[in-house]
């Protein structure tokens, strides 16, 4: 699964982020549960009641006892009616009895059944996914998306999503990761729409009554949570890799663009097919993208489920930078659905491959430092959350499946495979994963087998590897500080572990440079105090500790500013350039450091040229004029929107009308980011005239330009400007709202106009309750709260009493 995520890069804002962490409970805490029974194989039909929501199902489900006689069977199954439950033999149903909670099915079968019988139970069954009780929306298992077509500008969708344990929302089932069965799924269907589920199209059947009944067969065994179902008015763009089909399933309107979306999909299956020496597994591979998905992507064997971001237009992805959430939905495919993590404390099977997937996609694609600077931009991400540092990557102590789902599994696991890579070379660390591939193919593992893999394959052991980094938490804190002893000639480089916890025995490289050259030392730090005595013809001009800046770590680094500006020009890295361009960032009116700063915003790489000129932001004014001929010039050339549209607003603040001409070409990028970044420019010389040209961009805009505009019209909130402002915030997507949320609030709080002020309350209302259920109220009733003090001043009573009765609204609302 992908956490929420986009492709144009911009912050989400909290609430979005909670629906995706705090997603799914379940009843497993501590001990994970004995097997009884495992599924051999699922048969399900099922036709739908888009009036009220429900998935009307049979289920032939063939099981086997685990390892001991049994007579009774319980099944997950979630928020349904138990219509009847029979024993199927042959042509012939036996009625079983059974007990229902609405969460456990339990039957009891007719007789004692042994590990070698298998027995096929039938169940029909209606699921109510609307109606459980308890039950977050974000854990329903199946939506029904506009399902009466009452809203305007919607696709009816139906889709599933299933992880971790939710697909007994709309199928019994035993919900857990190290169940594998093979399926069988019919789904009778209104006979507009098309449908998507795992495996294979065995048939397509008309039936009488305008609907047609689509059969999908998975032959390979794989998780209940990875089973899928999708119907819709889906256009299907038809791609291959290597004679099989590679299907993209797109909302009419975003179609054109399939190829620009998901395109990379074939080429991303032959890069891991032969990186790993396994090749893609499944018989296809469909990519579909959904309307209002309650995660970022979800990787369904062979069917992988996209949320909106990738729903894109030409315009808004060429604001797309870097992006590699199709690959790391894509290497899923091997690592969580071909190999699956035995149980959630060890996700890590899973999510740190997928993340590690990107990291290696990056590198082949795009080349090593947009690679390095993901892997630092997620490193980041790690470090942010606190709680991070006391979890460990294999995490036991858990309470619910969804505490698994942050930043330790995903991206600090990512970074640990990237050093297992390191420490092992390429080509150990590969075969390693081809022997844990193969050997446990269509099976479950746990960290072990990893090891044991990667152990077998290198001949290293890596049980120290393992207990610090998979079974012990947190990371080093680096203290490294550096003397010269002239009369040994030697480097004293001092590295002290500051962190809580244990000390962290770890490989490193130091780069030792000096009389023109570079020397690599490959040593082990290993105590909470270590010295290296590095010997050097001459005092070093750098010594570059961690030289492949491989290590998952945070650090004090007390180099000189002279020995990071030749870090940046001779450090071949990306993270060599930004730690000196970091340390630059620190003393702008320092010489050295401004050479530094003068050089990155010429880099190679757009993300530390882009770096570089938010430097030149917070300078003062007289770096600021030494930095403005080298930025206008990059202004011109820079074909990265992102870095171009930085540059931009850095000389935005510059209130140069010379650079006006600049602006008014970034009017007509094709960019929305760029026209933003134009506007703000326009602005700061002639707000009258940066106001004039918003009117212009009013039919056509997104992302930061919608929220260039509302800022534009928000600075005098004039009644002429509220229909655009109105119509396009209750017109937009959830995400859209959620960025324009604070614009448009503050647009209402402004302007004096009771009915318009009415409208605004509304608008946010809807949200506050619709919302309510996944964090957005207590936001909602803040901009109230601020909305009824303005009212109050601007002498408005009915826009006042419009906010407490909103209020009350939002209280009530569940
Ligand atoms: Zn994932």
């Amino acid at each position: 699964m992908k956490k929420y995520f986009l492709i144009m890069k911009r912050n989400i804002a909290l609430f979005v982020l909670l629906t995706t962490f705090s997603q799914m409970v379940s009843a497993q805490s501590g001990r994970i549960p004995d097997k009884i029974n495992d599924i051999v194989h699922t048969r399900l039909a099922v036709s739908f009641d888009y009036q009220r929501c429900y998935v009307y199902g049979k289920e032939w489900i063939t099981l086997k006892p685990h390892n001991y006689l049994t007579d009774s069977l319980t099944l997950d199954a979630k928020g349904m009616d138990i219509n009847e439950v029979a024993m199927q033999n042959g042509n012939q149903k036996t009625s079983l009895k059974f007990s229902y909670d609405s969460l456990k099915l339990r039957v009891h079968l007719n007789r004692t059944y042994k590990t070698t019988e298998n027995y096929t139970v039938f169940i029909n069954y209606t699921a109510k996914p609307k109606q459980r009780k308890g039950i977050k929306k974000n854990e329903r298992g199946i939506y029904f998306i506009n399902p009466q077509g009452k809203e305007k500008d919607k696709p009816t969708q139906i889709w599933t999503e299933g992880e971790p344990e939710s697909s007994s929302g709309w199928f019994p089932t035993i919900d857990r990761p190290d169940e594998k069965a093979t399926s069988e799924i019919s789904m009778t269907v209104p006979a507009k729409y098309v449908t998507l589920s795992n495996g294979r199209l065995a048939s397509q059947k008309n039936n009488h009554d305008r609907t047609r009944t689509d059969t999908w067969k998975m032959d390979q065994p794989n998780a209940p949570y990875l089973f899928m179902m999708a119907v819709g008015n889906f256009r299907i763009y038809h791609d291959h890799w290597r004679g099989k089909p590679v299907d993209y399933y797109l909302d009419p309107k975003y179609a054109p663009y399939a190829k620009q979306i998901f395109g990379e999909t074939p080429e991303a299956m032959e890069f891991f097919s032969k990186t790993l020496g396994v090749d893609f597994p499944w018989n296809k591979e469909a990519q579909i993208a959904v309307s209002d998905y309650v995660s970022g992507a979800m990787e369904n064997t062979t069917a992988t489920v996209f949320g909106n971001p990738y729903q894109a237009s030409i315009r808004e992805l060429a604001d797309s930078y870097f992006s590699a959430g199709v690959e790391h939905e894509l290497f899923h495919q091997w690592f969580g659905d071909y190999v699956t993590a035995k149980n959630w404390p060890n996700l890590s099977l899973n999510e740190s491959f997928a993340d590690f997937g990107e990291i290696i996609w990056l590198e082949h694609k795009y080349g090593k430092d947009a690679a390095d600077e993901h892997i630092e931009s997620g490193l980041q991400g790690y470090l942010g959350d606190k709680n991070n540092s006391t979890r460990p990557l294999v995490n036991y102590n858990i309470k619910e499946p969804a505490d698994m789902f942050n930043g330790v599994t995903y991206q600090k696991g990512g970074r640990i495979l990237n050093m297992l890579r390191n420490y092992l070379g390429n080509d150990a660390f590969y075969k390693g994963l081809h022997l844990y591939l193969t050997t446990n193919a269509f099976k479950n593992a746990e960290a072990t087998q990893l090891r044991l893999a990667l152990e077998q394959a290198s001949g290293r052991d890596l049980n120290w590897f393992f207990n610090q980094w998979y079974f012990g938490a947190g990371h080093p804190v680096l203290n490294i500080s550096y003397k010269w002893e002239e009369t040994t000639k030697t480097e004293l480089v001092y590295i002290e572990q500051k962190q809580q916890g244990q000390t962290f025995k770890v490989p490193l490289a130091v780069d030792v440079y000096s009389s023109g050259k570079a020397i690599r030392h490959k040593i082990w730090l290993g105590a909470q105090r270590d010295t290296l005595r590095l010997k050097s013809e001459s005092e070093p001009d750098l010594v570059n500790v961690d030289a492949d800046k491989i290590l998952i770590c945070q650090k004090t680094d007390e180099k000189s500013i002279k020995e990071f500006a030749y870090q940046y020009f001779h450090a071949p890295l990306y993270l060599d350039r930004l730690e000196a361009l970091e340390a630059a960032g620190k003393d702008l009116k320092d010489s050295i450091a401004q050479k530094v700063i003068l050089a990155a915003i010429n880099d190679k790489f757009p993300g530390l040229r882009k770096k570089a000129v938010t430097l030149v932001r917070s300078s003062d004014s007289l770096f600021k004029i030494i930095a403005e001929p080298t930025l206008i010039a990059l202004a011109q050339s820079e074909t990265n929107n992102q870095t171009k549209a930085e540059v931009l607003h850095v000389l935005a603040r510059y209130k140069d009308a010379r650079n006006l001409p600049v602006f008014y070409t970034a009017l007509k990028s094709e960019s929305y980011t760029v026209q933003a970044a134009g506007l703000f420019g326009i602005n700061e010389i002639d707000p009258e005239k940066a106001v004039r040209e918003a009117h212009h961009l009013e039919q056509d805009n997104h992302g930061e330009l919608t929220e260039g505009i509302f800022v534009l019209y928000g600075q005098k909130a004039e009644l002429v400007d509220w229909p655009y402002i109105h119509k396009r915030f209750t017109g937009g997507t959830l995400q859209e709202k959620i960025h324009l949320l604070n614009k448009f609030a503050g647009f209402v709080i402004k302007i004096n106009d009771s009915r318009a002020s009415q409208e605004g309350i509304q608008a946010l209302t809807a949200i506050g309750v619709e919302y309510k259920s996944v964090g957005a109220a207590p936001y909602i009733l803040k901009f109230l709260d601020q909305i009824g003090e303005a009212k109050k001043k601007q002498n408005d009573i009915a826009s006042v009493k419009a906010v407490s009765e909103a209020t009350q609204k939002i209280n009530d609302a569940k």
